[in-house]
C-alpha cells in the first residue's frame, strides 16, 4: 500500500526516554531512576488533583464538555486576556501546533524555525506539505540570530516558530526582536507577507516574563502554553493557546471536538486554581535550575548554557564522550538525561538536563563528576 509521500519521507520524532524503557534495558529499579530528560515537574501534580480526579471517575461514561468554558475562563484570568482569545488542546500544546497547520497551511507554504529548537514543529508541519526554512540560534551568545530570521522571511512564509525560553538552549528572545519580526510579517505594518508568529511560551513561568502585551499591538501572534511543565500534568496532555478572537474562532472550526478527556479537564481546572502550588513549583524549579547551573559551571570539561527555563543545555565537546555514549553512562547508573543529537542545529556533543529535587540534583552532580573524572 502506497502511503503519502510526506509520510514516507518523514523523520520520526525522537522523544525523551521513559523510566520503563531504562529499567528494562539497564536492569535498574524503576523506583530508583532519576529522570532529568523530559523537562517535567519533579514534585508531582498539585495534591488537590488526585481528589478531583477520583470524584470525577464516576462520570466517565459521559462525553466530555465540548466548549470547556470554565477552563477557558481560568486560562484567560491566569494569562490576563479575554476568554474568547483562548483555545485548549487535548494532546497538550502539541495538538494546537497541529491545529495551526490544519488552519493555515496550503501545500508548499513555508514555515521558519531557528535551529536548534523544539523538533516537534516540523514533525507536525511537514505532513501538511509545508516546507521548513531554517534560521539560526546563536550558540555563542545563547540569543536568537535575528538577521537569520529576517533574511528567511519572504512572501511564501506562513508561520514562524519562536520558542522563548528556547528549548533546548534556555535563552530568551527580546520584545525588540519580536517587534522586528512581527513588523516584517504583517502587511498592515509594512511587512512582506502575512504570517503567524508563534511564540512558544511552554516554559515562560521560569523566566518571569511573557509576551502577551504584544497581542495589543499585533494581530498575527499565536502564543503557546502548556500544563506539562510548571503545572505538573505532562501525563494528562493539556495545552492552551492565546491569540486574537478571529484566529481562535477559525481554529475551533477544525480542532478535534472531544480531545480533552473529562479527567484531564478536571485536573487542569483544579491546578490552574491552585495558585499556591503554581507559585511553589516555579520557585523550587528556579532554585533547582540555579543550583545545577552553578555546580556544572564549576566543572572543567563541560560548559553549561545559562537558562531561563527548567532545563540546562550542556556542551560536552571536551569530555571525550559523544552525547550517545555519555547518556548511556548515566543510564547505566539509573539517570535519564537527554541526548541532543536528534536536535537539528546541534552536533553529537550536547546533552540537556532538567530540574529535579535538590537531593536528586546533588546525586546527579556526584555521578557526573564520577563519569567525567572531575
Ligand atoms: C513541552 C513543550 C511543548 C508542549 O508540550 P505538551 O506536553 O504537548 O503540552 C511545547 N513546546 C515546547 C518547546 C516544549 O518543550
Amino acid at each position: 500500500m502506497k502511503v503519502r509521500n510526506a509520510v514516507e519521507e518523514l523523520d520520526p520524532y525522537v522523544p525523551g526516554r521513559s523510566k520503563e524503557e531504562i529499567a528494562q534495558e539497564f536492569g535498574v529499579k524503576k523506583e530508583d531512576i532519576i529522570k532529568l530528560g523530559s523537562n517535567e515537574n519533579p514534585w508531582g501534580p498539585s495534591p488537590k488533583v488526585k481528589e478531583a480526579i477520583e470524584a470525577e471517575l464516576k462520570n466517565i461514561n459521559r462525553y466530555p464538555e465540548s466548549d470547556l468554558e470554565e477552563l477557558k475562563k481560568e486560562f484567560a484570568r491566569y494569562s490576563d486576556v479575554k476568554q474568547e482569545q483562548i483555545i485548549i488542546g487535548g494532546d497538550g500544546a502539541d495538538e494546537l501546533i497541529d491545529t495551526l497547520a490544519k488552519t493555515f497551511i496550503e501545500e508548499k507554504d513555508e514555515f521558519i524555525v531557528p535551529l536548534p529548537s523544539y523538533m516537534y514543529y516540523e514533525f507536525l508541519f511537514k505532513p501538511y506539505g509545508a516546507i521548513p526554512h531554517y534560521a539560526k540560534w546563536n550558540l555563542k551568545t545563547n540569543t536568537l540570530d535575528l538577521d537569520s530570521v529576517l533574511d528567511a522571511i519572504n512572501e511564501k512564509t506562513k508561520i514562524l516558530f519562536l520558542c522563548t525560553p528556547n528549548n533546548p538552549t534556555g535563552g530568551l528572545i527580546s520584545q525588540d526582536e519580536f517587534r522586528a519580526i512581527l513588523n516584517k510579517t504583517n502587511k498592515s505594518k509594512g511587512g512582506v507577507c502575512d504570517a503567524i508568529v508563534v511564540i512558544d511560551e511552554a516554559y515562560f513561568e521560569y523566566s518571569k516574563t511573557n509576551n502577551v502585551n504584544l497581542l495589543e499591538e499585533y494581530d498575527n501572534i499565536f502564543i503557546i502554553r502548556t500544563m506539562s511543565k510548571v503545572m505538573g500534568l505532562a501525563g494528562m496532555r493539556i495545552g492552551y493557546g492565546i491569540s486574537t478572537k478571529e484566529i481562535i474562532e477559525y481554529m475551533h472550526r477544525i480542532k478535534p471536538v472531544f480531545s480533552l478527556t473529562k479527567l484531564s479537564y478536571i485536573a487542569a481546572l483544579t491546578t490552574i486554581k491552585d495558585s499556591e502550588y503554581i507559585e511553589e513549583s516555579i520557585e523550587k524549579g528556579i532554585e533547582s535550575r540555579d543550583f545545577l547551573y552553578d555546580e556544572i559551571s564549576k566543572m572543567k570539561s563541560v560548559k553549561a548554557y545559562k537558562s531561563y527555563s527548567n532545563f540546562i543545555l550542556i556542551d560536552i565537546h571536551n569530555t571525550g564522550f559523544r552525547a550517545a555514549e555519555l547518556t548511556r553512562e548515566f543510564m547505566k547508573r539509573g539517570m535519564i538525561v537527554r541526548d541532543c543529537s536528534s536536535f537539528k542545529g546541534l552536533d553529537d556533543y550536547y546533552i540537556r538536563i532538567s530540574i529535579c529535587t535538590l537531593e536528586e540534583d546533588k546525586k546527579f552532580i556526584e555521578v557526573m563528576k564520577e563519569i567525567l573524572n572531575e
